[in-house]
């Protein structure tokens, strides 16, 4: 089963898709993620990413969408999270077979919440949250005792900016899924072990059908 699933910053779409790996056995494939991975490499590949970045510019949608294929290939039970960005990408992709599209989604309200409190080790990037996850000594990781830190893009003002920007691209795509008769709606401002066992059960219910108009 090949599952995309979309939802903004805030939303849990990390969170979830760990599950889904540790518990279900899905691959989780993070397109946004490997492209940060080969900049950060330093590969002739990575370098020219990372021109397109620097400038403010999206990655081009060919690039990503070969990326995400390859990356696919041979492998049944997918996640992909965060995928398609936009309209582009989601028809540059309509030929791959897609079970099932989950829109997570969250308020703006919640979303800031939960990503202001989002604290990362510094040696290790192991995750933690004031109030939902919080570290057994203030300020420090658990695992290795280096000091926590927080991501410049979770300060309050940038997650807005974020969302709506996420939101704006992302109406057309689940407008796109929503048509084809994929789309399953989740609401991602629960708490995130409610949201799993939603989204086992309609993992578990197979693929969505069109919705057929009940006779009165
Ligand atoms: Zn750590």
């Amino acid at each position: 089963m090949r599952i995309m699933l979309l939802g903004p910053p805030g939303s849990g779409k990390g969170t979830l898709s760990e599950r889904l790996e540790k518990e279900l056995g899905f691959f989780h494939l993070s397109p946004g993620q490997l492209l940060r991975e080969e900049v950060k490499r330093g590969t002739s590949l990575g370098k020219r990413i990372a021109s397109y970045i620097d400038k403010g510019h999206l990655v081009p949608t060919n690039f990503v969408v070969e990326m995400v294929r390859l990356e696919m290939r041979g492998k049944k039970k997918v996640i992909l999270d965060g995928f398609p960005r936009n309209r582009e990408q989601a028809e540059a992709f309509a030929d791959v077979k897609i079970d099932l599209v989950l829109y997570l989604d969250v308020s703006e309200k919640v979303a800031v919440e939960r990503l202001s409190g989002r604290r990362v080790c510094v040696q290790q990037k192991h995750g933690f949250h004031v109030h939902h996850f919080p570290p057994k000594k203030k300020g420090v990781c658990d695992h290795d005792g280096s000091s926590l830190t927080k991501r410049k893009d979770d300060a309050p003002a940038i997650v807005r900016e974020r969302f709506l920007v996420y939101r704006k691209e992302t109406q057309p795509v689940i407008a796109y899924y929503r048509k084809k008769g994929l789309l399953r709606e989740v609401d991602g401002n629960r708490d995130p072990g409610d949201v799993y066992r939603e989204v086992k059960r309609i993992i578990m219910m197979g693929a969505p059908r069109k919705r057929v108009q009940k006779r009165k």
